[in-house]
């Protein structure tokens, strides 16, 4: 009992001392101590979370190193240049390294030198490493991105399944897996995969509640609502712009450019080497926006990005959690905003039903992108829709998505959704949603008259709604699955049974069409805070300058040296002493050590002279 009493007061002075951290969050301190003990975890923490930290502080509790099996190897630089600047001894071992520099990294072991080992799976798993290890102190194993053991999802890695290895070479020495996505099924097979069946299960849910989610039309000219938004609400901040196609992707990251933004493409076309440059401009330059097919995102773990901008339709819900996801790693407010179209849900439901894929499989993908067009529809909390997807439970609204803050109002479109369905009927199902827009507007064109469509009794019946809104009418008739696209690619839209009951009178509340929004939104929760003086401003450019200078010369990104929550709450605090810049979070005694006095210098020049 003593005993457990002196390693919590330890890993506490741990967070303290060397990461500059006042508190532990969420269940870090209920994982730190299972570790600590000598018992195995496993834990299930969203992005952001802070998962490192509940293998680190154990790592340095426990005798011996802790060893960190990540499938990420381009991620193990940087994770091993963070450690390194807070002054823990830490290494890699992975494909990148030459033969002498793993000559080096194994001295260190024997000698007992390191304090944590990053190791790629497949090296851990070499008989020599296996050896190795069996003849120097192990405080713990981590498994991180534990998810890669599951055969049935995207990240599978077969040399993950080996790893129950461990538990038989090595029983004594505490485990811990580590996954962001997780559900039921993923969660059993990496227990038995991992023979975890003894350890504790820390499931702190899936919700990213510094993340505001945002749904609107794509009202047909998405590059300036999207030049919009970074404009009011993300000048000089980082963000992701995904599009499904490497052209547009192209085409939308000159055309930001053009207008004065920092964009760069990035797709699989792009030369390996053009593709890590853009990859690592993104790390180390402040404010880029990374315009990027979803080629783009496995293990970023860039902290600071203010927001993830979709202008497609993700095909899951799934994709859609991952992807916005990398907005706001640092649990500052980011924003996951997203336009869709009728185009969008036409593209994507032919798709589906073109694929070679087999019927199964198919009906499986078609009711994910369902599930993913209803979120887009619904007109209540989208954070409450989006967690019990994945089986979690939010009592109230979050009051930080846009049905929230602006609720949608409803209509009732029985009328005029029978009008479009008769239509569709009238016309022969054979037709797109323009051509059929035309016909219930009672336009005037050739193909009408050719087509004898002026005769139809369903011609200019519907001249309440302009073109916008029964477009966007006939999109919510296919989300719903109502009408569909014909199978051979040309757009027809054809009834599903679905209809029949809305066709008898039965009533159909939809979504109103929203009027775009103007001008700037005001900064409240969505944006990080602006700060209240030029004085301010001034003096977190001068920061930040400061930072990108250092991490420069030392060829780190700059959220190695500080995080921007740290140099913010600086600006705001001013610390004038050494005492007081430790207080700051994120600022350990190794940084104050090396940083301190020039930080302090750059803030009390600029209040003397603001
Ligand atoms: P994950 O691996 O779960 O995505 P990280 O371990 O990278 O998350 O942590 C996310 C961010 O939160 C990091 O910048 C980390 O420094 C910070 N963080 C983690 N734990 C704490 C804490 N107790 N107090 C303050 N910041 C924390
Ligand atoms: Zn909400």
């Amino acid at each position: 009992m003593t005993n457990e009493i002196a390693t919590s007061g330890k890993a506490r002075e741990i967070l303290k001392q060397v990461f500059g951290y006042d508190d532990f969050r969420s269940q870090q301190r209920q994982i730190v101590e299972q570790l600590c003990n000598g018992q195995d975890a496993l834990v299930l923490m969203p992005t952001g979370g802070g998962k490192s930290l509940c293998y680190q502080i154990p790592s340095l509790v426990r005798e011996g190193v802790g060893i960190i099996i990540s499938p990420l190897i381009a991620l193990m630089q940087d994770q091993v240049d963070t450690l390194q600047q807070l002054g823990i001894a830490a290494a890699y071992l992975n494909s990148s390294l030459t033969g002498q520099e793993v000559q080096q990294v194994i001295q260190q072991l024997h000698r007992g030198e390191l304090q944590m080992l990053y190791i790629a799976p497949e090296r851990l798993m070499m008989p020599q490493t296996l050896a190795l290890l069996s003849q120097i102190e192990v405080a713990l194993f981590a498994i991180d991105e534990a998810h890669c053991v599951s055969q049935w999802g995207h990240d599978f890695r077969p040399e993950y399944i080996q790893l129950s290895v461990l538990h038989e070479r090595f029983p004594h020495i505490p485990r811990i897996a580590l996954t962001a996505t997780a559900d039921m099924a993923t969660r059993q097979e990496i227990i038995e995969r991992l023979s975890l069946q003894h350890a504790t299960l820390f499931n702190s849910g899936f919700d990213r509640p510094n993340i505001r989610y945002s749904i609107s039309e794509n009202s047909g000219n998405a590059r300036d609502q999207l030049l919009r938004f970074i404009q009011n609400e993300h000048r000089d901040e980082a963000g992701i712009v995904y599009c499904l196609s490497r052209k547009r992707v192209d085409e939308l990251a000159s055309w930001l450019c053009h207008k004065g933004l920092n964009a760069l493409p990035y797709h699989a076309r792009l030369g390996t080497e053009q593709r890590r440059t853009h990859q690592q401009r993104f790390l180390r330059e402040d404010g880029i926006i990374m315009v990027a097919t979803i080629a783009f995102g496995m293990g970023i773990d860039k902290p600071d990005v203010r927001f993830v901008a979709h202008l497609n339709l993700p095909k899951s819900l799934e994709a859609y959690y991952q992807e916005t996801g990398r907005a706001g790693r640092d649990g500052q407010p980011a924003d996951a905003w997203m336009l869709y179209g009728l185009q969008d849900v036409i593209v994507l439901r032919q798709m589906q039903q073109q694929s070679e894929a087999s019927e199964r499989y198919k009906r499986v993908e078609q009711h994910k992108l369902s599930a993913m067009l209803g979120f887009c529809e619904i007109t209540s909390c989208r954070r409450q829709a989006l967690l019990s997807y994945f089986g979690d439970h939010l009592d109230a609204p979050c009051g930080n998505c846009d049905t929230c803050l602006d609720p949608p109002k409803t209509w009732d479109a029985t009328t005029a959704a029978q009008k479009a369905l008769s239509c569709v009927h009238r016309t022969g199902q054979r037709f797109g949603v323009n051509h059929l827009v035309d016909v219930l507007m009672g336009k005037e064109s050739e193909r009408i008259t050719r087509f004898g469509h002026h005769k139809v009794s369903t011609y200019a019946i519907g001249k309440e709604l302009n073109t916008q809104e029964w477009r966007h009418l006939f999109r919510q008739l296919i989300s719903r699955g109502l009408l569909s696209v014909d199978i051979e690619g040309h757009g027809a839209i054809k009834l599903n049974e679905a209809a029949r009951p809305i066709l008898k009178g039965e009533t159909l509340q939809l979504r109103k069409l929203k009027k775009p929004a103007k001008g700037s939104r005001k900064r409240d929760k969505g944006s990080v805070e602006a700060f209240a003086t030029p004085e301010e401003n001034a003096l977190w450019e001068r920061l930040r300058e400061y930072r990108k200078e250092l991490a420069d010369q030392q060829g780190v990104p700059p959220f190695v040296i500080f995080h921007d929550s740290t140099l913010r709450e600086m600006v705001i605090s001013r610390p004038s002493t050494l005492l007081s810049m430790g207080q700051i979070t994120g600022v350990g005694a190794k940084k104050l050590e090396r940083y301190g006095a020039d930080f302090i210098e750059i803030i009390t020049t600029a209040h003397g002279s603001g």
